[in-house]
């Protein structure tokens, strides 16, 4: 550290070139974020300060969150679905599942994830002592629900199916695991981080969520397409009492116990989650979604009359393809199958998969 503090003007022209350095999400097709929405961005400015580690001493904010919870539990289909707002995905993963295993105290425990999970199960699994057993995808990149029960025992804390998976875009067959669930007497975590925010505001949304009765909890993320700030999460349960397995005594807070895996929190990104909800509604929402899909469409039929064949239809707006390279200067992501993998955000709008196909077609010429 300095031993004499940097002038102001002279810290802000530092940091402002460290800021330029940053790729402009103009051209960033891969990211499951998105510039904040403009009432988010005011709404956290407004919260800047808060902590929603000593709710006490927030209230305000802390029932902001407690407004948040309830209106993500509602379009679950659950109104009185228990949750907090989490960092993200990987923290409502770990969180869901440490519930699950405390649910069930076996020697040696395992989960059931489909081979298309997001690595933050690996973490998960590796925090928590479980095994992860992983179920093959079908044809569609799907995990395969016929495999599901044989990877089933009596060690199974608990299974997991994916609403919107990271790199195809498809909802799992949550309601064929919803059955197994019931059926095997096993916790179904349900990760919709990122489809969360999409697939409820389909024309035919497909279930996915508690109206399903084996659903036992589900992570949704407002900083991906619920254009929050970063960072907000939320994890959802059917039953708000299973938090209070992962109570742990906080003595010297405004609250005398906490079940978050955080201690500090921020509240200025969870007002913001909210601030979008409410400013957007569901009509709003639709429109945004409509119009990512939408563009998803337009992009995979751009590029297939390049020859650039689908890897799949996605449910959501994830579109992948057989294409080797992108044109210079965008960003794009490949997945684990090699596969080019791009991500319909609100600010991949029309005119950028117009631009980027010209530059598709253009790299042909
Ligand atoms: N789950 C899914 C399906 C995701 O797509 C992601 C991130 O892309 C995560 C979990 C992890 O979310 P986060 O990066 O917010 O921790």
């Amino acid at each position: 550290m300095r031993e004499v503090g940097c002038p102001e003007e002279d810290l802000f022209s530092f940091l402002l070139t460290r800021r330029q350095e940053d790729l402009g999400y103009r051209n960033i097709l891969s990211s499951m974020c998105t510039p904040p929405h403009p009432v988010a961005a005011r709404a956290h400015a407004l919260f800047l300060e808060t902590n929603l580690g000593d709710p006490g001493l927030f209230p305000g904010t802390a029932a902001l969150e407690d407004l948040l919870v309830e209106r993500l539990g509602t379009l679950m289909h659950h109104p009185d679905a228990g949750g907090y707002a989490t960092s993200g995905g990987t923290e409502s993963n770990i969180q869901a599942l440490r519930i699950a295993k405390k649910q069930k105290p076996v020697q040696s425990p395992n989960i059931v994830v489909p081979a298309s999970s997001h690595f933050s199960f690996t973490k998960a699994c590796d925090i928590l002592g479980l095994e992860m057993r992983t179920v093959p995808l079908d044809d569609e990149f799907q995990m395969d629900a016929g495999a599901v029960d044989g990877c089933i025992d009596k060690n199974t804390v608990a299974l997991v199916g994916v609403a919107g998976t990271t790199e195809y875009g498809v909802v799992d067959p949550i309601a064929a695991l919803s059955e197994i669930a019931l059926d095997r007497d096993v916790f179904l975590h349900v990760d919709a981080a990122f489809g969360g925010m999409v697939v409820p505001f389909l024309d035919r949304p497909v279930p996915f969520d508690f109206s399903l009765p084996g659903v036992s909890s589900i992570s949704v993320d407002p900083h991906k397409m619920g254009m929050s700030t970063i960072p907000a999460g939320c994890l959802l349960t059917r039953d708000p009492e299973w938090f209070a397995c992962l109570n742990v005594d906080t003595p010297y807070l405004t609250v005398k116990r906490e079940c978050t895996l955080a201690g500090t929190r921020p509240g200025a990104s969870v007002a913001a989650a909210f601030a979008v909800l409410e400013y957007l509604g569901m009509d709003g929402m639709r429109a945004v979604v409509a119009g990512c899909m939408e563009n998803t469409r337009r992009l995979i039929e751009g590029m297939e009359t390049f020859g650039y064949p689908r890897a799949v239809t996605p449910d959501v707006n994830v579109a992948t393809f057989s294409c080797a390279r992108a044109p210079a200067g965008w960003r794009v992501s490949t997945t684990r199958n090699g596969h080019m993998r791009i991500i319909c955000m609100p600010h991949v709008t029309r005119d950028v998969v117009e631009r980027f196909l010209a530059d598709i077609g253009d790299m042909d010429a």
